[in-house]
């Protein structure tokens, strides 16, 4: 066998390479330079941790989320692995105590913060190191942070280049979650890895199960979505404003939901109190604005959820994409109304952005809306967005539950001509109102009921109607007013449309079926809590409270002890000796050894207290 794999067998524990970790590996461990583009949770960490582990020295990995290092240090050591970390949340003995143990040749693994990294005397360590060659790697993660354009960037990594120039024979890996074109080739460039190998996989998250609801009554929904499908389980629900972030944390409290909130206008000491509870404990939902995300890798949210539409697909992948971590099935859902696309156009036009800003911007916005409306399946979709061809996924919305849809081409042309013999100055609901024949003191201010679309869509109801305005916004036949607001006019597509010479096809309401599909199964997942019978369920809940006290005891997030998928495997195959044990995903010898018995004892006692004959 391979070092490699016999490393990911007896240390992390792990029977074989998913997808192309076997390839990066390799070529690293050759000691060739690397550009990784692959999804979250799809392992880019063990892309770079093996290798340290083979080639003599010590690894450095460059990292800017300080805040994660020590529960990755954590989570190494528990493995068995000698890392560290150094940044600025160390204390001077702490650092220097580090700093002597990378002189010794103490570690396997170091994850260093940028600008400490850079300081010329950490760099004259790492020469020396060097010197004695005993510097296995650079691993760069979060790569993407070189570029400008990107939202995390962040300036020290431009000056990363220096690690090429000053140590050219030490190999180099660079992994980032974003696989845009542009991006790469900043990465590329500025990193100097022209001779680098590039390893790109498929961005889909296959676990994930995508949904998106019309919105009614988002709070409800929402809360409808959390006690009947995931009571208990760790989540995060997105907002777009801060006021909406504390309404709905205090809401969902309010119901009986263990929810915190989160956004950029709480003081530090109240952020971190959200984070660390939804870190290490088991079953808080955090309701933030998207300032919560980055660098939380809790492998075990079970789903999030949008109440409002982000701004592109691009935000909307990656909020989701915090969902199951660790390749269990997990929910994306999201609440979506003719609102949300109006309060996202004003912001856009409110912006101080120039007009090919806002231009961007609202293609993005336009894109996020088509998936939205889309009948087809949506991972399609937004695989399609970002270049990548897929079939149906059998695992979204649509594709469970296909949405009926009609040919909607007069309705259309009715709401449109609507909007233009009403003067393109009303919002949905007025327009609605007019079609309908209404008698509202509006519709009497402005004499419409004069016009000639006054009462000829009697044939639809409100809601319907509502539903048509919507979907004429989502694919460019109406535009929303730049100053009066949620004003309804006429989009450049609409033309044809007018003419006869488009037909409109669109969907009809949903009645709320999609809500109820539990049944199918994430593809590439194993199983859940929900699969395992009674006597299998209380295995579970021990497990999980031995782990919760051990995972105290030590300071450490539960998953740092084990994922859900290891304790979910323990339970349902209730192994009967180590040997068995060692054969579970995820239990590598340090583990084995550290909690072998205490793990053999739990399973032993339920086995014989069930009648049960051990695995
Ligand atoms: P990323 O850095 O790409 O977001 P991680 O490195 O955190 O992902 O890995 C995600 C999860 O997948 C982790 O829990 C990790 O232990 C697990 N994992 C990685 N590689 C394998 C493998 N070959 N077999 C089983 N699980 C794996
Ligand atoms: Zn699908």
């Amino acid at each position: 066998m391979s070092d490699t794999l016999s490393i990911l067998n007896t240390v992390f524990g792990y029977p074989s390479f998913r997808d192309r970790q076997g390839a990066i590996i390799d070529h690293v461990t050759a000691g060739g330079d690397a550009l990784v583009l692959m999804p979250t949770a799809s392992g880019k960490s063990l892309c770079y941790q093996i290798p340290a582990l083979v080639r003599s020295g010590v690894g450095i990995v460059v990292s800017p989320l300080i805040a994660l290092m020590h529960d990755q240090v954590a989570a190494l050591k528990e493995l068995g692995i000698k890392a560290a970390c150094l940044n600025s949340s160390l204390s001077y003995e702490e650092s220097s105590a580090v700093e002597r143990g990378l002189a010794d040749g103490t570690f396997d693994l170091v994850y260093v913060a940028p600008e400490r990294l850079l300081t010329p005397r950490f760099m004259a360590l790492l020469d020396r190191i060097e010197s004695g060659g005993d510097l296995a790697l650079f691993a760069i993660d979060e790569a993407h942070c070189v570029s400008q354009w990107g939202h995390d960037f962040r300036p020290d990594y431009i000056q990363l280049s220096i690690l090429h120039e000053r140590f050219p024979n030490v190999p180099r890996i660079a992994l980032t979650a974003t696989a845009d074109d542009t991006t790469r080739g900043e990465i590329i460039q500025r990193l100097q890895l022209q001779n680098a190998n590039i390893f790109v996989s498929s961005f889909d998250r296959p676990n994930i199960r995508y949904r998106i609801v019309e919105k009614n009554n988002a709070r409800a929904q929402v809360l409808k979505f959390i006690s009947t499908e995931h009571a208990g389980d760790a989540g995060i629900v997105y907002c777009l404003s801060r006021r909406k972030v504390d309404e709905t944390a205090q809401w969902l409290t309010g119901q009986g939901v263990r929810a915190l909130p989160y956004h950029a206008g709480m003081d530090a000491a109240a952020r971190r109190r959200t984070q660390d509870a939804f870190l290490r404990d088991d079953g808080v939902v955090v309701v933030a604005t998207i300032a919560f995300g980055m660098g939380i890798d809790k492998p075990d949210v079970r789903f999030v959820a949008h109440l409002d539409v982000p701004k592109s697909v691009e935000g909307y992948y990656q909020e989701t994409g915090r969902a199951g971590r660790d390749g269990l099935p997990a929910d994306a859902w999201m609440s979506y109304g003719l609102n949300d696309a109006v309060q996202h156009r004003r912001m856009i036009n409110e912006s101080d952005a120039n007009d090919t800003f806002q231009r961007l911007a609202h293609a993005k916005l336009d894109a996020l809306l088509a998936l939205c409306e889309s009948a087809t399946c949506r991972r399609q979709r937004m695989l399609a967005y970002f270049g990548e061809q897929s079939e149906p996924c059998g695992n979204c919305d649509t594709c469970l539950d296909p949405p009926e849809t009609w040919d909607g081409t007069e309705a259309a042309q009715k709401a449109l001509s609507c909007v233009y013999r009403t003067g393109q100055r009303f919002g949905a609901a007025h327009l609605c109102h007019v079609l309908l024949g209404r008698d509202t003191e509006r519709i009497r201010q402005w004499n419409h009921d004069r016009v000639s679309t006054y009462g000829i869509g009697q044939e639809l109801s409100e809601k319907e109607w509502r539903g048509v305005f919507r979907q004429l916004v989502a694919f460019g036949m109406l535009d929303v007013d730049h100053d009066a607001f949620g004003a309804l006019r006429l989009g450049e597509a609409s033309r044809d449309v007018l003419k006869g010479t488009r037909r409109v096809t669109l969907r009809k309401p949903a009645k709320g079926r999609a809500a109820k599909v539990k049944t199918a199964r994430a593809t590439a997942s194993g199983i859940t809590a929900a699969d395992l019978d009674a006597v299998e369920t209380t295995l579970w809940d021990r497990l999980r409270a031995w782990r919760s006290e051990t995972a105290t005891a030590h300071g450490v997030p539960a998953y740092v002890v084990f994922h859900d998928a290891t304790l979910l495997e323990l339970a349902r195959s209730c192994p009967g000796s180590l040997a068995r044990l060692a054969d579970v995903p995820g239990i590598g010898n340090a583990k084995l050894e550290r909690y072998g018995q205490s793990i053999l004892k739990i399973c032993q006692d339920h086995a014989a207290e069930h009648g049960l004959v051990a695995g």
